[in-house]
This record gives structure tokens, sequence and C-alpha cells, in this order.
């Protein structure tokens, strides 16, 4: 039997941290999907077809990973796709509160759901996408943190 799992997120822009753990999930589960979330509430830098395109560029040649996006709640999606393992980065214990918490909350909505924390590289615990959001708006150059693509991708966004 295939064991395909769902890490969801945000993806805004996708980050090393982000691949680190795809990385991680792939040494687990036969197949990953990294589900990028569609919020209508939110404004995102990247939209949902651009956030999709920067993670299918930089996820080409792996086999085992495929990029889609979702709208609404993930136990939703995953009961459409028939899957109930969803993976999510735990960078320190400041993300577990939270994290706790839509886990509970997607288990009560569907109690087949597993979620699977996995922490990063440690190279990676202060990264996330809004300080690379935020620096890159500022002109800082974010190359060590996001794949090179992605560091292009935002240069040009942000270019005066
Ligand atoms: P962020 O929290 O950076 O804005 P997302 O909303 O896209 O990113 O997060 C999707 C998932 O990836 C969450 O489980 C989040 O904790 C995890 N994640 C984000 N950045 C990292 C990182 N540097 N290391 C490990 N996990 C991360």
């Amino acid at each position: 039997m295939i064991k395909t799992a769902v890490y969801p997120g945000s993806f805004d822009p996708v980050t090393n941290g982000h691949l680190d753990i795809i990385k991680r999930a792939c040494n687990i589960f036969d197949r990953l999907i990294v589900a990028v979330l569609v919020n209508p509430n939110k404004r995102p830098l990247f939209g949902a077809d651009e956030r999709v395109k920067m993670l299918k560029t930089v996820l080409k040649g792996n086999r085992n990973v495929h990029v889609d996006c979702f709208e609404g709640l993930l136990v939703d999606y995953l009961r459409k796709k028939k899957i109930n393992v969803v993976i999510r980065g735990l960078r320190a214990v400041s993300d577990l509160e939270y994290e706790f918490q839509i886990g509970h909350i997607n288990r009560s909505l569907y109690p087949r759901v597993e979620t699977v924390f996995l922490m990063p590289s440690e190279k990676y615990v202060y990264l996330t996408a809004s300080i690379v959001r935020e620096v890159s708006a500022l002109g800082g150059d974010m190359r060590s943190f996001v794949p090179g693509h992605v560091a292009r991708t935002l240069k040009i966004k942000f270019r005066k």
C-alpha cells in the first residue's frame, strides 16, 4: 500500500526550512503532496498560482512530491483526496501551542487524521516566510534562506 501525506501551508514563499521538512517527510512516506493554502481573507505577497509555480520549479525532479492548492478546510481536502496524514514542521516550542490547537481541531473534524510533526535542521529554526518577506522588501539578500529561484523571484517582486 502506498502511503501518502499532505504538507499544507502558505508557502509565501517556500523557504529552505520548508524544503528541509519536505525532504524528511519523503524519507518516511512514499508520496507527499505539498498543498498551498488559498486563504481569501489574507493578502499574501505571492498569489496562489505564483506560490504553486515556485514550489513546482524548486521541487522539479522529485518524483514523489506533488504540488497542489486548496481552499477551505484542510480536512475537506484530505477527505476528498482520501489521505489521513498531515505533516507540519515544528521549529521551536513557540510553534507548539498553535500546532496543537489546529491538530486537535482537525482531529475533531476528521477523527482519522494524524498529524506528524517533524523538526528541521537547527539552522532553520529561526526561519519563517514572513521574515523572508520583510527582509526582501528592504532589499536584503535572501540567497542563504530560500532556493535561488525564489531569491530571484523576490528580487524581481521588490525591484523599485
Ligand atoms: P511560515 O510559518 O514560515 O509562514 P507556512 O505557513 O507556510 O510558513 O508553514 C507551513 C508549515 O511549515 C508549518 O507547519 C510551519 O511550522 C512549517 N515551517 C515553516 N518554516 C519552517 C522552518 N524554517 N522549519 C521547519 N518548519 C517550518
